[in-house]
C-alpha cells in the first residue's frame, strides 16, 4: 500500500488574509454568490428545474435576447466558446476569425481544430476591428462563420464597431459569434437588436460569479443550423442538441455542476436587481475614474481612448520597471492581486462586478503607487488618488 501523505491543511498556502482580486478574472464574488456555490443539490427534480427556469429567464435579460436557447456548460469560458464553435464549424466551414489578440487567436484556434477553414483578420496589436474592412471581406469571400470578441482582455482592446460588425454579418448571411466573457454585464451588447447569433459568456468576469460553470446563448436564427446538422459531431459534452435535453427538456445530459449553477443564479440576480443600466454606468464611472488615475500619478495606458476596453484597464510599464516586481509588492504588502499579461509590457488592472466599488479602486490605487514606485517608476501618488477622488466624486452608486 501507498501510504497517505502528512497532513496538508489548505491554510498553510491559502494567505493569512484573503487578496483582492483586482485582476483579469477570476473576480471577487459577492457573498450570495458564495453561500450559493457552497449547496449541494440534486440535479434532477423539481429544485434543479425551476432554478434553470430562472436562470434562463435572468440570462434573457443580461444577454438581452428572447431566444430561449440559453445553454450552460460545465467548464471554463474556453469550453463555451469550444461550444460555440463546435456546433457551428465542421469541415469544410469557412470562417472569418477577427484577431485582436490572445483570446480571439484561441477561437481561430477552435475552428480550426474543427475542421473549419479559417480566414484570419489581424489587427495591429492595441487596435479594434474596422466594420469597412470586415465588410470588404464579407463582399470577397463566402463564410458561414465570423468569431470577434467584445473585449480582448489580453491587450484590453475594445472592439467598440461590434453592434455594425454583427448586423453586417447578417446582412451577408454570415453567422456571427460574440466572445463576451469580461464584457457582459459591464457594457451594453443587445444580443437581439445586434442581431448576434451567438454569445459566449465565463462566470468569473463580467458576471461575478465562480470560475467553472459558463453560458452560451443561441439565437433563433442559428438554431436550426444546430438541430439540422449533418456533419459528424466529434464533442458529446458539449453537443447543445444533447445539452438542450437538461437546459431546455428537464431531463438528463452529464450531472450538472449544480453548485455553479446556484453561484450563477445568483449572480444574474444581482445583475437583474441592479438593472444593466445601473451596472453600465457604475462600471464606466469607476474604469474611467481608473483610467484618469493611473495618468494622474504619472503612469500612461495601453491603449489610446477610441479603443479602450473599461472592463480590463491596460497600465505601461515604465521603462526599466518589472511587472513581477510591481506584482509581488501589491500582494505581499497591500495584499492586492492584479495580472501581468501574455507578453506585453503592461500590468492589468480588472473592472468587473464588484471590482468597480469605490473602496477598491482606492486600495488598488494605492498599491499600485506605492509598488510602482518601490520598483523604480517615478510615480506622483496624491496625484493619483486626488485624481481617482474627483473622478468618483459624483456617483453614489459605487458603494453597496
Ligand atoms: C478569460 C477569457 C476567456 C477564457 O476564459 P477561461 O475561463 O479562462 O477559459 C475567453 N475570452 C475572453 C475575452 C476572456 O477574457
Amino acid at each position: 500500500m501507498i501510504a497517505p501523505p502528512a497532513d496538508l491543511p489548505l491554510d498553510s498556502i491559502l494567505p493569512n488574509e484573503p487578496l483582492l482580486l483586482m485582476g483579469a478574472g477570476p473576480v471577487p464574488v459577492s457573498q450570495k454568490v458564495a453561500m450559493a456555490n457552497s449547496v449541494v443539490i440534486n440535479h434532477l427534480g423539481d429544485t434543479m428545474s425551476q432554478v434553470i427556469e430562472r436562470v434562463r429567464l435572468m440570462s434573457q435579460y443580461v444577454f438581452q435576447t428572447q431566444s430561449p436557447h440559453v445553454i450552460g456548460v460545465a467548464g471554463p469560458g474556453s469550453a463555451a466558446m469550444e461550444m460555440a464553435i463546435t456546433n457551428l464549424v465542421w469541415p469544410g466551414r469557412k470562417v472569418l476569425s477577427i484577431n485582436n489578440g490572445f483570446f480571439s487567436a484561441r477561437l481561430a484556434e477552435m475552428a480550426e481544430r474543427n475542421g473549419g477553414e479559417v480566414t484570419q483578420y489581424n489587427l495591429p496589436v492595441g487596435q479594434a476591428a474596422d466594420p469597412l474592412e470586415v465588410e470588404k471581406l464579407f463582399k470577397k469571400n463566402d463564410f458561414d462563420v465570423v468569431t470577434i470578441v467584445q473585449g480582448e482582455t489580453s491587450c484590453t482592446v475594445w472592439n467598440r464597431e461590434l453592434s455594425k460588425i454583427t448586423k453586417l454579418a447578417r446582412q451577408y448571411g454570415v453567422l456571427s459569434v460574440v466572445d463576451a466573457v469580461c464584457t457582459l454585464s459591464t457594457m451594453p451588447l443587445e444580443m437581439d437588436n445586434w442581431q448576434v447569433d451567438v454569445v459566449i459568456t465565463g462566470g468569473q468576469k463580467g458576471l461575478a460569479s465562480i470560475p467553472g460553470v459558463s453560458l452560451v446563448a443561441f439565437s433563433e436564427h442559428v438554431w436550426p443550423v444546430i438541430t439540422e446538422r449533418t456533419a459528424p459531431m466529434p464533442h458529446w459534452c458539449l453537443d447543445v442538441r444533447l445539452a438542450r435535453q437538461f437546459w431546455e427538456e428537464k431531463g438528463y445530459h452529464y450531472t450538472a455542476p449544480v453548485s455553479g449553477i446556484l453561484a450563477l443564479h445568483e449572480a444574474l440576480r444581482q445583475v437583474c436587481l441592479e438593472t444593466l443600466e445601473k451596472r453600465f454606468q457604475r462600471h464606466q464611472v469607476c474604469s474611467f475614474a481608473l483610467q484618469q488615475a493611473v495618468e494622474g500619478m504619472g503612469l500612461s495606458l495601453f491603449v489610446e481612448p477610441h479603443s479602450r476596453l473599461n472592463s480590463v484597464v491596460g497600465i505601461n510599464l515604465p521603462k526599466g520597471v518589472e511587472a513581477k516586481q510591481v506584482l509581488t509588492s501589491m500582494s505581499e504588502l497591500y495584499k492586492v492581486e492584479i495580472s501581468g499579461s501574455f507578453g506585453l509590457p503592461i500590468v492589468r488592472i480588472g473592472q468587473m462586478g464588484e471590482q468597480s466599488r469605490a473602496h477598491n479602486l482606492f486600495r488598488t490605487l494605492h498599491g499600485l503607487g506605492m509598488s510602482m514606485k518601490s520598483a523604480g517608476a517615478k510615480i506622483d501618488l496624491p496625484a493619483g488618488m486626488a485624481a481617482l477622488e474627483s473622478g468618483l466624486d459624483h456617483d453614489d452608486n459605487l458603494t453597496a
